[in-house]
């Protein structure tokens, strides 16, 4: 018998997971042969140079792309191979997605946006989900703009609207995409701190790309990436430590 996901503590694993995008001498190989997962309950950063391939490792975990070759699964849920239908209501049910550039509908107000995932999935939030969107919009300082729409939004409000559309259905893996990238610092630490209760407190399964060394000292765990492949994954680091880390994955570079 295989082993499961479950077995091995995991919310979502990649094995041997290829991808690549176009084809002939214009191939990009993005990713090369990657195998890791998202543990459950844990909050991970996932760090690395620009084109090293960790948007596109979180959208073929998430269920948003598909790989070129190797394996993937959500909880015990093989979505290698999976139906669109069967794909799309899965990662309805289990996912929360911070997409880089917040994916917001232009037509849809602050709220209208926040509640997608509910209307989405055809049904309108609980007493408890409307208690916690109300907790969200408050942290996350939307209350003074549920009804305007994303185009007379800042580019920090628009990414504060899509952390908390993420989160709404408090789904069980969250993956997120630079979520502090647009944000000052005090909004910054804000949703960092939202993201380390979301697992801390709430055992939700989180995976953060981000470039901030600051940021990736919150996480439980931090996976480097470079040129498609893991070129670290370490147990909680101090800022201090990332920047070295980084610097030294540099100076690497340069000299390779
Ligand atoms: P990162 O998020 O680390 O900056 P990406 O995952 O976005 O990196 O990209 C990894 C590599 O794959 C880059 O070389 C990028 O140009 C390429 N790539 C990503 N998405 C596409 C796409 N849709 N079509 C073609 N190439 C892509
Ligand atoms: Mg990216």
């Amino acid at each position: 018998m295989e082993i499961t996901t479950t077995d091995l503590g995991l919310a979502a694993r990649v094995q041997q997971l290829t991808k690549t995008f176009g084809s002939g001498d214009g191939e990009v190989r993005a990713l090369d042969n990657v195998s890791v997962g998202v543990r459950r309950g844990e909050f991970t950063a996932i760090m690395g140079p620009s084109g090293s391939g960790k948007s596109t490792l979180m959208h073929v975990m998430a269920g948003l792309d598909a790989a070129s070759s190797g394996r993937a699964w959500i909880g015990d849920t093989e979505i290698t191979g999976l139906g669109d239908k069967e794909l799309t209501l899965l990662r309805r049910r289990r996912v929360g997605f911070v997409f880089q550039g917040f994916n917001l509908v232009p037509t849809l107000d602050v709220m209208g946006n926040i509640l997608l995932p509910f209307d989405l999935d055809g049904r309108t939030p609980s007493a408890l989900e409307r208690a916690r969107i109300e907790g969200l919009v408050e942290t996350l300082g939307l209350s003074p703009r549920l009804r305007h729409r994303p185009h007379e939004l800042s580019g920090g409000q628009q990414q504060r609207v899509a952390i908390a559309r993420a989160l709404a259905t408090a789904p069980d893996l969250v993956f997120a995409d630079e979520p502090t990238g647009n944000l000052d610092s005090r909004s910054g630490c804000e949703v960092l701190a939202l993201l380390r209760a979301a697992s801390a407190e709430h055992g939700q399964s989180i995976a953060m790309v981000t470039h901030d060394p600051v940021a990736a000292s919150h996480a439980d765990r931090v996976v480097f990436l470079g040129d498609g492949r893991i070129t670290a994954d370490m147990p909680r680091q101090t800022a201090e430590q990332i920047s070295a880390h980084m610097l030294a994955a540099d100076g690497a570079g340069v000299a390779a």
